[in-house]
């Protein structure tokens, strides 16, 4: 279950998720939750029953939720499902919201995993990044996640930004590390289009770090966390043994999930069919009253602006995609028997030879993996089984 919350303190420029900046105040905390256990009521009314796994509050800044408007909607969804005895509920937090009170209240609304967006412990850089805290704001709240919220913490960092070197983006990895968190994700800096950055890097006005740049700030992250005893178990995501990030080794694996809320994505299957769908991405249409009473959540209309089948060839690549980004791989042979189609068919069955032969391509198991020291050009070999 993924559940967006789509409000902001503030619109980072190089961010292209779904968020609006608001004063916390003028959030309505509770009319959102109510909005969303009424798309749930809806959406689970044709769903059935079905077994979850995990739950992912993410954003915009889901911390600045009232915990009680938030744990409301979690005990809905508690109540409709059959849940997983370990449940894992994660909440992601931005520094600016999270204190030793809110880490609190969150694992008191039942959140068993925060995950902190500390981005950089670097003043000019999180300047830069547009951000509203400074590193002792990052570091605080990594310490009161560790200190007063659940066993799980997990804290986000972006390196490959200009001006930051390898050692930098190596020693902030080990500081934030050392401060107790079980997991760490880790990004390169990536300029989408449509965002601040997008249209000041069209007009050549947004300093770019280089290739070799980012890619040494990637293997001085690496280089601190294998020290620490986490293991790379995704591109971008490190974790200490049994700390792997539940939901999202879920998506990557081709799992479902129920999205709701504001501009949330989900992927289901139907009456056998795999469906995609996005919700509306305008808040004052999502919570107009009664809003999802009147519509059927498995129709597109105002409020599910995109809904689409995945053809089983289409599923079949985005297991591929997503697989290979893992250390465990994918087993295509039985991902494409699951999905009943052809996992080889000629164009994809030479590139993947020609990737075994060049070592660029591992077995592991009954399946393939990308050998970890290939990961930096994992975007083109993974475009080559495309
Ligand atoms: S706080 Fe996070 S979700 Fe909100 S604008 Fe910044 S990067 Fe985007």
């Amino acid at each position: 279950m993924y559940v967006h919350f789509p409000w902001c303190l503030a619109k980072c420029p190089y961010c292209d998720f779904l968020s609006v900046a608001a004063d916390r105040a003028d959030i309505p905390h509770q009319a959102y939750a109510s909005a969303v256990i009424a798309e749930l009521e809806r959406r689970v009314e044709v769903l059935g029953q079905r077994r979850l796994g995990s739950v992912f509050f993410g954003g915009g800044t889901p911390s600045l939720w009232q915990p009680s408007a938030l744990g409301r909607v979690l005990a809905a969804i508690r109540a409709r499902f059959e849940v997983a005895p370990d449940l894992e509920v994660t909440v992601e937090c931005n520094p600016t919201s999270l204190d030793d009170g809110r880490a609190a209240a969150l694992r008191d609304a039942g959140a068993t995993r925060l995950s902190v967006g500390v981005q950089g412990l670097d003043a000019d850089r999180l300047k830069f990044l547009g951000r509203l805290h400074d590193p002792q704001g990052g570091l605080s709240a990594v310490r009161a996640a560790v200190r007063s919220g659940p066993e799980r913490v997990s804290a986000d960092l972006i390196f490959g930004v200009p001006g930051q070197s390898p050692r930098q983006a190596q020693d902030e990895a080990a500081t934030i590390a050392d401060l107790g968190v079980t997991h760490l994700s880790a990004y390169a800096l990536t300029i989408e289009p449509g965002t601040q950055f997008g249209q000041l890097a069209r007009k050549g006005r947004l300093p770019l770090a280089t290739d070799d740049a980012v890619a040494d700030g990637y293997l001085g992250v690496e280089e601190a966390l294998r020290e620490r005893g986490f293991r790379h178990y995704e591109i971008s995501n490190y974790a200490r043994d049994g700390h792997v990030a539940r939901h999202n080794v879920g998506v990557w694996r081709g799992g479902e999930y129920l999205g709701l809320g504001v501009g949330a994505w989900g992927t289901v299957v139907l009456d056998g069919a795999r469906l995609r769908y996005r919700n509306g991405v305008v808040p004052e249409r999502y919570l107009a009253a009664e809003a999802w009473t009147r519509v059927d959540p498995w129709r597109q209309h105002e409020l599910v602006r995109e809904l689409e089948p995945i053809p089983a060839e289409t599923a079949l690549s985005e297991r591929i995609l997503l697989g290979l980004r893992l250390a465990e791989g994918v087993d295509v042979e039985a991902q494409a028997s699951a999905l009943g189609v052809n996992p080889w068919p000629a164009e994809r069955q030479s590139a993947r030879d020609d990737l075994l032969r060049r070592g660029q391509l591992g077995r592991v198991g009954s399946g393939y993996a990308i050998p970890s020291e290939h990961w930096l050009h994992a975007d083109a070999i993974i475009a080559r089984l495309m």
